[in-house]
């Protein structure tokens, strides 16, 4: 792709904003802020989600998912069945237009719960797993992180139907391994930790905590067996347990509920077993923030000069800046692309200055620079923004050894 033909804007200067990720999307124009906890997401933005996406999503299919997209509007009378409406702790992080008595949604219990109730009629139709990528809206009283703590944000929300509470629990355990899994493809090692239930009323939580001393929760971990708590359960635990673990601060990237029958009972979803009782769905409930993800990966990869996202979440792996007349800028561009490979020529009239900067601030994985010195011996510049490391390619060469390094770094 060219970057004359692809709209995207960095700032020079800019105030200052509530938080690290904040002000490194916006430097580097991955989003735009429309009010706190509100922002546009622009070209840069999108495309790094989409990836973050597609990578939640292969999880969530290897667990079974089907993908659904809900309506973000729902009736408030659902809400007052499930009785969540009665709930204060629920109602003030809701949106209503009380023209319509329709809420925006906070969270899908209740649409999921109604429409699995038309297809489950006995035991065979379930398991049911649903998941969607939705934007979510929330009162959010603190939204003061940027992307971390959004009034409206970007969730991926996984719903489970099952015959008992043992599937359910199986169920349980094999989201949570995704979990895992999915963090670490993203680049982020991720700390399962026990909470409370929180607002869904349950016993016990599990959040998928990433270390980070900007995070707003606090947790008690052990770092040999990535496990812990979240202190707002610390009154609950043996104080020599709590001597033995490490107080840090950690942003929640995702957290899994188990809702019992609940659901299931405010809404009548019922199955037949195998000797025709009629019987309450066990369910459970499966959050990742999409959002928060990209504003926690800008928190933590980045330096002096700006962004340095993983490979597998950056929006283009390579930039090319070509400092002569651009020929050879185009001819690499093409072969990269060609060879699949996701590439950006910086072809803006712009001074070379200002092309370096910006490769650095919006942290290209690979920086190509094509200059008269390089050309003489017919070579390119070759700069990992994640090491800082400079190497002097052939340039029949570089899209060989582009190829390699992109490789090594997608396995994760
Ligand atoms: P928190 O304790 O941070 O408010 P939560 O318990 O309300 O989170 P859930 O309702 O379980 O969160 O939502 C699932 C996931 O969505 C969370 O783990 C988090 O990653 C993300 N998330 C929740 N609230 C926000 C928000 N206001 N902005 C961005 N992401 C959010
Ligand atoms: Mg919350």
């Amino acid at each position: 792709m060219k970057l004359s033909q692809f709209y995207t804007k960095t700032r020079r200067s800019m105030a200052a904003q509530d938080s690290i990720n904040a002000y490194l999307l916006e430097k580097a124009g991955f989003i735009s802020q429309v009010a706190a906890g509100v922002y546009a997401y622009l070209p840069m933005a999108v495309r790094s989600m989409q990836k973050i996406e597609q990578i939640v999503r292969e999880e969530m299919n290897e667990l079974g998912g089907s993908e659904v997209v809900f309506s973000a509007l729902q009736p408030k009378k659902t809400w007052e069945q499930s009785g969540r409406w009665e709930d204060k702790n629920f109602r003030q992080i809701v949106y209503l237009d009380t023209d319509v008595d329709m809420t925006f949604g906070a969270t899908h219990e209740e649409p999921m719960t109604i429409a699995v109730k038309q297809g489950v009629q006995s035991y065979r139709d379930l398991p049911v797993i649903l998941y969607q990528f939705q934007t979510k809206f929330r009162k959010e009283l603190r939204a003061k992180s940027g992307l971390l703590r959004g009034r409206e944000f970007r969730m991926k929300d996984l719903y489970s139907f099952h015959s008992d509470e043992k599937s359910h629990q199986q169920f349980y355990e094999e989201a949570a391994e995704a979990y895992l899994t999915t963090f670490e493809r993203l680049g982020l090692e991720a700390y399962r930790v026990k909470a409370s239930g929180g607002i869904f009323g349950a016993e016990h939580s599990d959040e998928f905590q990433v270390l980070c001393e900007t995070g707003e929760d606090e947790i008690l971990v052990d770092h040999q067996t990535k496990t812990g708590f979240n202190t707002e359960i610390e009154n609950q635990l043996k104080v020599v347990d709590v001597k033995k673990l490490d107080r840090v601060k950690a942003i929640e990237v995702g957290n899994i509920f188990h809702l019992g029958t609940k659901y299931a009972e405010a809404f009548d979803l019922k199955y037949l077993d195998a000797s025709g009782t009629r019987q309450s769905v066990w369910m459970g409930s499966y959050g990742i923030g999409i959002s928060r993800l990209l504003g926690t990966l800008a928190e933590l990869f980045n330096d002096e000069n700006g962004l340095k996202l993983p490979r597998q979440v950056a929006p283009f792996a390579v930039v090319i800046i070509d400092l002569t007349n651009g020929k050879t800028g185009r001819k690499v561009h093409d072969l990269l692309e060609k060879a699949g490979i996701e590439v950006l020529l910086d072809d803006r009239d712009e001074p070379p200055g200002t092309k370096l900067v910006d490769a650095d601030l919006i942290g290209y994985p690979i920086r190509l620079v094509h200059s008269a010195k390089t050309a003489q011996d017919g070579k390119i510049e070759l700069k990992e923004r994640a090491s800082g490391k400079m190497t002097l390619v052939n340039l029949e060469d570089v899209v060989k050894h582009v190829s390699r390094l992109l490789s090594l770094k997608a396995k994760v």
